[in-house]
């Protein structure tokens, strides 16, 4: 016999729904933000770490929620923006017990939101959450299953990198074009292998040491030190691994043309979206170069059948998407991060209404 779980709502105007979820049994203490369920239903994968506070947990659940409507909404995805988080460390607190009680939180809003794999969770846990709801994708296995999405999240950046070049330089040829790639995870390392075969020349960093020889070796890759890529010369300059790493202080340092990477929320605030534009640095939306994620985890929920012609499909819609904010941004003089945030709330609000 479960334990029953206190569910109460939390009170976020711009919100749909927000939940909080204790289960005093497994120690679980997590919240689920629908911040839209516009454009279908709410998806945004479960993070899962050691927050100080509550107060911090619905801080990142607010904002995770609201940017995964924009990313959803800027993918052309039938679906709204949600997320959700537990609180505490999953090496110490996460147990299957635990999981399981998150599961059946999820299923009390009856298909509005869908999870998926964030920080902290792995493609093993979802399958611990499949046991008990329907409202999880990233799963290894089964019909609809969609994998890693690293290589399409990559495929994403390379294509937005190609049309930023586009908009900054006269020309989407990457051959010859230096750009440095902060991170060689999973998405840094496969976007590093498109970008050396397109003839671009790398300058790439990383906290993990094996990475960066490994890239040196694979892709004949200059090794910069991780404190120093944010003030290396180079075209364009591809964050691939932690986020605000734009803010006024890096900002000032930054000697590229232009900026587009993988990394989430790679912006400390709007408001360095408008300073990298005063610079003169073309900065292509995270949400929107990185959307191959997205992308690839929607043909789990929507189950799809042709996943390939789907992902081809959505990926162009993409890049559409992305020339024509440059385009704006251009006409108006002013930061592609504005323009985008326009034209996906036109979105938004055209299906509310
Ligand atoms: P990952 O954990 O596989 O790779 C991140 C890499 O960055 C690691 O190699 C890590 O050592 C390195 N790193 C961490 N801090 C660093 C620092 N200060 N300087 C240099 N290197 C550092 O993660 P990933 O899946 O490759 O994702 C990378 C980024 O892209 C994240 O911001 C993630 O949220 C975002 N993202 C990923 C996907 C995806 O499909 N995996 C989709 C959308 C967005």
């Amino acid at each position: 016999m479960n334990s029953p779980l206190n569910i109460t709502h939390v009170f976020a105007p711009g919100h749909e729904t927000v939940l909080r979820i204790e289960d005093r049994a497994t120690g679980l203490i997590g919240f689920i933000a629908v911040h839209s369920t516009a454009l279908g239903p709410a998806a945004g994968g479960l993070r899962m770490r050691p927050y100080d506070s509550q107060d911090a947990a619905i801080e990142d659940v607010l904002r995770l929620s609201r940017g995964m409507t924009y990313k959803n909404a800027a993918a052309g995805l039938p679906l709204g923006g949600g997320k959700a988080v537990i609180m505490g460390d999953p090496a110490k607190l996460k147990t299957p017990e635990l999981l399981r009680a998150f599961a059946r939180a999820i299923n009390t809003l009856e298909g509005r939101y869908w999870t998926a794999e964030d920080m902290g969770m792995t493609p093993d846990d979802m399958a611990i959450l499949a046991e008990e709801t329907r409202y999880v994708a990233g799963l290894a296995d089964g019909k609809f299953a969609s994998g890693d999405p690293s290589p399409i999240t990559a495929r994403g950046i390379f294509q937005s990198i190609q049309t930023t070049a586009h908009h900054r330089f006269g020309t989407a040829d990457l051959a010859g074009r230096v750009v440095a790639v902060q991170g060689l995870g999973h998405v840094g390392a496969h976007l590093c292998k498109m970008l050396h075969h397109a003839g671009a020349k790398l300058i790439v960093t990383d906290i993990d040491d094996a990475r960066i020889a490994d890239a040196v070796d694979a892709f004949e890759a200059v090794a910069a030190d991780p404190l120093g890529i944010l003030s290396v010369e180079a075209d364009i300059l591809a964050p691939c691994a932690i986020g605000a790493v734009l803010n006024p202080a890096t900002i000032a340092d930054l000697k590229v043309a232009a900026v587009c990477g993988g990394a989430n929320n790679q912006l400390a605030s709007d408001k360095d979206g408008e300073a990298l534009h005063k610079r003169g640095i073309l900065y292509a939306p995270d949400y929107v170069a990185n959307a191959g994620g997205i992308i690839n985890v929607a043909t789990e929920i929507l189950e799809i059948e042709d996943r390939a012609s789907f992902v081809d499909q959505k990926l162009a819609a993409l890049d559409d998407t992305l020339n024509r904010i440059f385009q704006r941004a251009t006409q108006r003089n002013c930061s592609p991060n504005d323009v985008a945030t326009e034209i996906v709330d036109e979105v938004v609000t055209s299906k509310a209404a």
